[in-house]
């Protein structure tokens, strides 16, 4: 077991992605000593993106061009990231916080801003993989507006699903909602949105087998009726997959406030329940998941920080 020489750190960042980077960035500016842990290359589910149109400055830009420019920008402001994987969040006795990794490093400091994003729950069929960025999307918000007057397949059964649905009709001439049983787990509400809506059809008792297409990307999805095992070509360019989320919360090994699916409850100064913990980006409880929020969050949690800091030092004076 290695524990890094730098225990005389403010802060350590679990995560790479646009929140991490820009917690870094302000971090670095604010003359913090800080450390990014990232265990893969830096920039986050911007890697997965191919074009953002929604982020201010730029009317169109690759994801992976924009993680590229945000490290940039966080090195240039001093920031320390190192390649590792998070293992553990652990709380010490003092209130300072221990951070283990799988390459036996452990880093100490009394705070932590915690990044890690989620992942998607992915279908797991055949094309899935193939046509992400070309026709599969797991973003109404974000890609919604590239399907404008084209017709496409939400699959989902709960809130999420029928909710973006719904959204989606703003873009797209005709959205069906792929559910695998008969009848929704949505609320109420939604869900009469949604039936009242006149360009959603719904497809009950039906799942996805593949997602089919050409080099231009998605042409139709291979259904199968649950009751009958009848099966259907559904012609679609669009298939948006909304069957879960899971945010990369379980890192912390202290109870932490959390909502029912595991995102992360925070005051409006990012902490958690656990003092000296901050959490930014995607794993947190919020309205939307978008890289403007990720990082309108990570400014607010370093800048708490410092004040955490601040305050701390006063109290131990
Ligand atoms: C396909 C797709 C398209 C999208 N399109 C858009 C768009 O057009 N516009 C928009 O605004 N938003 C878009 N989004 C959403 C946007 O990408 C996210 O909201 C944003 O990336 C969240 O940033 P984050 O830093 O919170 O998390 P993430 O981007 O998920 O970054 C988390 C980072 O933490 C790292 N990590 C996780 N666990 C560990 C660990 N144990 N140890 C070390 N590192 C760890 C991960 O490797 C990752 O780099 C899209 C998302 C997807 C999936």
């Amino acid at each position: 077991m290695t524990t890094s020489t730098s225990s005389d750190l403010d802060v350590i960042i679990v995560g790479g992605g646009p929140a991490g980077l820009c917690a870094a960035m302000y971090a670095g500016r604010g003359m913090l000593k800080a450390v990014l842990l990232e265990r893969g290359i830096t920039g986050g589910e911007l890697l997965n993106t191919e074009k953002i149109e929604d982020y201010p400055g730029f009317l169109t830009i690759l994801g992976p061009e924009l993680a590229e420019a945000m490290t940039k920008h966080a090195v240039h402001f001093g920031a320390d990231i190192r390649q590792e994987e998070v293992e553990g969040i652990h709380r010490n006795p003092d209130g300072t916080f221990r951070v283990t990794t799988s390459s036996g490093t452990e880093y100490t400091a009394p705070t932590v801003i915690l990044t890690a994003g989620g992942t998607p729950t992915k279908l797991g069929v055949p094309g899935e993989i193939e046509y992400a960025g070309r026709g599969v999307s797991y973003c109404a918000v974000c890609d919604g507006a590239f399907f404008k007057g084209e017709r496409i397949a939400v699959i989902g059964g709960g809130d999420a699903a029928v909710e973006e649905a719904d959204y989606l009709t703003r873009y797209a001439s005709k959205v069906y909602i792929i559910h695998r049983r008969e009848e929704f787990r949505a609320s109420r509400v939604v869900q009469e949105r949604a039936f009242a809506n006149p360009k959603i059809e719904v497809i009950w008792n039906t799942k996805v087998l593949e997602m089919a297409g050409d080099v231009q990307g998605l042409k139709h999805l291979e259904l199968e009726d649950t009751a009958t095992g009848s099966r259907s070509q559904l012609p679609v360019t669009g298939a948006f997959v909304f069957i879960g989320f899971k945010p990369n919360s379980g890192l912390v090994k202290e109870h932490l406030a959390h909502d029912a699916g595991g995102y992360i409850v925070t005051d409006d100064r990012m902490m958690t329940s656990v003092p000296g913990l901050f959490a930014a980006g995607d794993l947190r409880v919020q309205l939307t998941r978008q890289v403007t929020t990720a990082v309108g969050d990570a400014t607010t949690a370093a800048i708490a920080v410092e004040k955490y800091l601040t305050e701390r030092k006063t109290q131990r004076a």
